[in-house]
């Protein structure tokens, strides 16, 4: 007996000090900053409010959040960002006890919070830091999200987009008139959940938009969807490729990795920059080559596909 409870202690201890190490903040900003070097082509700097501005209850139903039969861009978007992020929330909820935590920031206001977020995270070895920018556009009103996928027993702790005005245009001309404020918010929500996952190290199912209850499933909207717990074939970045291939995936296992503090793969940018260290040229080529390849992952591609899940 005593035997057995000394060969279990340091088990136990190794693991909470493995839990301790590494502390995870996804932050979803509503303000997308200024100070951030933008990495999106063609992307418009809007903030989370403004695709309330110029609205009415008759062209957007689903953006009057406080039901007062006007849309403002205070109060409704203050109570749609508020929605947003406890959903997303929701999404992470089996992680937060990892150390997880999601915050919104910067709602109705610019303090460059999500920058400043960012740059803590990549100082420092133990906190990791992902951040979602909300608002504004790219250039083809149909994609509603993009960020870097990491490759698998990666993450890259960095920034990524989630377009409202585009969603916005999406929810007026795909879903019917029928759609309500909280259809709206689950959708944004889905999308922050879905960037994140790439940026995590989680790809898009084989086949794509064949399951609406995946949140990593380009169909999927928030209706019904999460991070499934088993496995299945995905477009995963692997090893120092440019380039998706197919590999087999647990979203839920890879997320767990992911939050025990798996290596950073921006860790050779950002030393460079940071600390002067040097990297292999070939590895920072690598590198570069998967971000650009990466720079347009496209969330919603309906007309490809033919799908529209709330239809
Ligand atoms: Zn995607």
């Amino acid at each position: 007996m005593k035997d057995q409870g000394q060969r279990c202690r340091p088990a136990v201890e190794a693991l909470e000090e493995r839990l301790l190490l590494t502390t995870t903040r996804l932050i979803i900003d509503f303000t997308p900053d200024t100070t951030v070097r933008n990495k999106y082509v063609g992307f418009h700097r809007r903030n989370f409010a403004d695709a309330f501005r110029g609205h009415t209850v008759a062209d957007a139903p689903f953006l009057d959040f406080d039901g007062n039969g006007v849309i403002d861009t205070r109060r409704d978007p203050a109570i749609a960002a508020a929605l947003i992020t406890g959903r997303v929330m929701f999404y992470f909820a089996r992680f937060l006890p990892l150390g997880v935590s999601v915050r919104g920031v910067d709602v109705l206001r610019q303090t460059q919070r999500g920058a400043a977020e960012l740059r803590n995270g990549l100082h420092s070895p133990r906190l990791q830091v992902f951040v979602m920018y909300v608002g504004g556009f790219i250039n083809d009103p149909s994609t509603v999200g993009e960020s870097f996928q990491a490759a698998v027993g990666f993450n890259n702790e960095d920034y990524a987009r989630v377009y409202a005005d585009a969603i916005v245009l999406f929810f007026q001309q795909h879903l019917g008139p029928g759609m309500r404020p909280i259809d709206f918010a689950n959708f944004v929500a889905s999308t922050v959940a879905h960037e994140f996952g790439h940026m995590l190290g989680l790809g898009h199912p084989i086949p794509d938009f064949h399951d609406h209850t995946n949140v990593m499933d380009s169909s999927g909207d928030g209706q019904n969807d999460s991070f499934p717990d088993r496995f299945y074939p995905a477009d995963l970045v692997q090893g120092n490729v440019a380039g998706t291939s197919p590999g087999v995936q647990n979203p839920t296992q890879e997320l767990f990795l992911s939050f025990l503090g798996q290596p950073n793969e921006n860790d050779i940018t950002s030393d460079l920059i940071s600390h002067g260290k040097t990297a292999s040229a070939a590895a920072t080529r690598a590198a570069r080559a998967r971000d650009e390849l990466f720079a347009a992952w496209e969330r919603m591609e309906w007309d490809a596909a033919g799908a529209n899940p709330l239809v």
